[in-house]
């Protein structure tokens, strides 16, 4: 009767335990019991919701499973951990084995009052430490704010996309001549999105499970390039612009990648409102994808990004930075200021303000006499707020009767182009190679009649 009541997940205890292993101890009900004996602790997967210390690297970290799931390769469970005080990017799959036995209390004292790092500070709970020091910490170890820390409206976006964006099942892709690692949850059709590994078409952006599909389909597949108009080439490097309305299920497609690496990201089928700007790398095989942004046609808030990513292995070479000049560059043709949605993760927001100081020291040290903000803005195509966020941070602006100024001499300019922050872009954008002009405004539909 014993073996009757086994399902396959308890079976494979009985081929991997020893004989010592008392029957009675195979079929404890889930729930029932405080794991305090390991051997109960084998056998049921721990509950979702409980905090336990979790190994990340080589210290233990208070961390929450988020959820389980039976890994029928390994015949074993798996656990899906968020370390508390992380940002999610780093939230993943573990054995049991980098989990401890015993629960962790998340109301200890001595925790809370620790700067919710690592176990390793705990100890150091006396060590003083500065509010902007702790922000500099956080923001190099991308730790994210508790709900107390942030304003209501935030926290409640905050709680309500963490609570869509849990699990991150898809580990890992193929695309092209890359497997990269995934870092956050997209929202794939059901039967994809529980994959562990998807193959992805790096021509067409089609989807797989399979690897035998996929090859299928690589020796099927036309595409050599992403749709729509080539409006950039320079080199190997190539720009096509593609209407979410005329290529819907390749920009969809294209989203539902591209948010595997963002954890801001809500639009991923409704791509009708939105231009895609798809940047390639030209080789004899193709046009393979390095990264993009959307646009929306029409943006109210005066947005020229909404969205932009480089993909993980091209990231780190300028490509990113190129994007935006290239935003601004199109800006700039339509006469227009543009910003680009927020919120930006935080890989976008290092490359934004790393492109901002340098457009705005290069122009500052080729001006001579005074120059305002506003007009920085009309030169550059970059909204003002943006500007004074920049120039606040080199110590350029002052708050002056009411307004902010730009307060600068050429010795700070010189000082801050020579320090090793402020480099020149890799690759800058060759107005000569772009061939573009804005596309016209949509007329107001109107339902035809037959
Ligand atoms: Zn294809």
């Amino acid at each position: 009767m014993e073996t009757e009541k086994c399902t396959t997940k308890e079976s494979y205890h009985h081929t991997n335990t020893k004989a010592d292993k008392k029957p009675e101890n195979m079929h404890h009900e889930k729930g029932t019991e405080d794991n305090e004996d390991s051997e109960s602790v084998e056998e049921q997967p721990l509950d979702i919701g409980e905090h336990y210390l979790v190994k990340r690297a080589d210290s233990w970290h208070p961390a929450e499973i988020i959820q389980t799931r039976y890994n029928e390769q390994d015949t074993c469970y798996e656990y899906y951990v968020h370390y508390e005080g992380f940002n999610r990017r780093l939230d993943e799959w573990v054995p049991r084995n980098r989990i401890m036995n015993s629960r962790f209390d998340m109301s200890d004292q001595q925790w809370k009052n620790s700067d919710r790092n690592s176990i390793d500070l705990l100890d150091q709970s006396d060590r003083k430490i500065t509010r902007n020091q702790k922000r500099r910490h956080d923001e190099i170890n991308h730790i994210q704010k508790t709900y107390a820390e942030m304003d209501p409206t935030t926290a409640a976006l905050e709680k309500e996309h963490e609570a869509i964006t849990k699990v991150k099942y898809i580990d890992k892709i193929q695309i092209g001549k890359f497997e990269i690692d995934t870092w956050y949850y997209s929202p794939y059709p059901d039967e994809y999105k529980k994959q562990p590994k998807l193959w992805i078409c790096e021509f067409c952006l089609r989807y797989m499970r399979l690897e035998k599909t996929y090859r299928y389909h690589m020796s099927e597949c036309a595409w050599r390039q992403p749709p729509g108009k080539e409006i950039y080439r320079k080199g190997t490097l190539t720009i096509w612009e593609a209407d979410g309305s005329q290529y819907k299920l390749y920009c969809q497609n294209l989203c539902l990648l591209a948010k595997l690496f963002l954890d801001h990201k809500t639009l991923y089928f409704d791509v009708e409102p939105f231009l895609f700007y798809i940047l390639c790398e030209t080789d004899k095989y193709g046009s393979h994808l390095v990264g993009y942004f959307s646009k929306e046609k029409e943006s109210p808030d005066g947005n020229n990004v909404a969205c932009i990513l480089t993909l993980p292995p091209y990231q780190r070479q300028g490509y990113g930075k190129l994007l935006i000049a290239f935003s601004y560059e199109l800006s700039k043709i339509e006469r227009a200021v543009g910003s680009p949605e927020k919120p930006l993760s935080d890989l976008g927001k290092l490359s934004y303000r790393s492109y901002w100081s340098w457009v705005l020291l290069d122009v500052l040290r080729d001006t001579r006499g005074t120059l305002s903000i506003k007009d920085l803005s009309n030169r550059t195509s970059i909204a003002q707020t943006d500007i004074i966020s920049t120039l606040q941070s080199m110590n350029m602006v002052k708050y002056w009767k009411g307004q902010n100024v730009i307060c600068v001499t050429p010795r700070l300019v010189e000082e801050h182009i020579r320090s090793a922050q402020y480099k020149k872009p890799r690759l800058t954008v060759d107005c000569n190679a772009l061939q573009w002009s804005p596309p016209k405004k949509a007329l107001p539909v109107r339902p035809q009649r037959k």
